[in-house]
């Protein structure tokens, strides 16, 4: 069974897919964290994530850079969502992504474009969203919660500008697929965004019987 998650920054889709991967046991992978990688290895090779060819180089990143804490940063997050409108880069990490969801036995995969483009024949695809007030909240406490110095105005803006981005971009932008089942996470805390994020791929499931 392939599982698609897909929706803006915050909105709760890595935290949906993970459980998801770990109730129906399913390896997840987290897209982002590829495109956060590239982000970070441009400036760590001193180019510029706004040049197609330096991020494309990037994508040569080492592995072991996947594990660095600082790619969840805000930072790492807004040069993802840089490095990520470029077309080139977007083709380099499709074969990585397309190769982990077709692996036997299935998986699940989370990011802006896996039920449009990774995965359009994803078994259950779902769009996970939240108004930008609540999105903008969650990312303010997890932020205080690391220790790190930001505003919430700060997040806010920062948040409009990668939907922006996002959403904006020629290839492969943020939609929902076609199939798609929307989940809104605004009134919902995180045990039950996961109970229904289950019951909409129970009920997928049993409608494929
Ligand atoms: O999900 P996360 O916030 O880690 O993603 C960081 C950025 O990477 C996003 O803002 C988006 O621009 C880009 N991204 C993408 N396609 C994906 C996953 C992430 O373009 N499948």
């Amino acid at each position: 069974m392939i599982i698609a998650v897909d929706g803006p920054t915050a909105s709760g889709k890595g935290t949906i897919a993970k459980a998801l991967a770990a109730h129906f046991g399913l390896p997840h992978l987290d897209t982002g964290l590829l495109y956060r990688a590239v982000g970070r290895q441009v400036l760590l090779a001193g180019g510029d994530p706004d040049d197609q060819t330096d991020a494309l180089a990037a994508c040569g990143f080492p592995d072991a850079l996947l594990l660095e804490p600082e790619l969840r940063s805000e930072e790492s997050g807004g040069l993802a969502s840089r490095v990520s409108i470029h077309p080139k880069v977007r083709a380099a990490l499709y074969e990585r992504q397309r190769a982990f969801a077709m692996q036997a036995g299935g998986a699940v995969l989370d990011g802006r474009d896996i039920g449009t483009v990774i995965a359009p024949d994803a078994d259950v695809k779902i769009f996970v969203t939240a108004s930008t007030v609540a999105r903008a909240q969650r990312r303010f406490a997890e932020m205080q919660a690391q220790g790190r110095s930001v505003t919430l105005d700060e997040i806010t803006a920062d948040l409009a500008a990668r939907d922006a981005r996002d959403s904006g971009r020629k290839d492969s932008p943020l939609a929902v697929a076609q199939g798609a089942v929307v989940l809104d996470t605004s009134n919902l805390d995180r045990d039950q965004a996961v109970a229904e994020a289950i019951r909409i791929v129970e009920r997928a499931r049993q409608n494929a019987d």
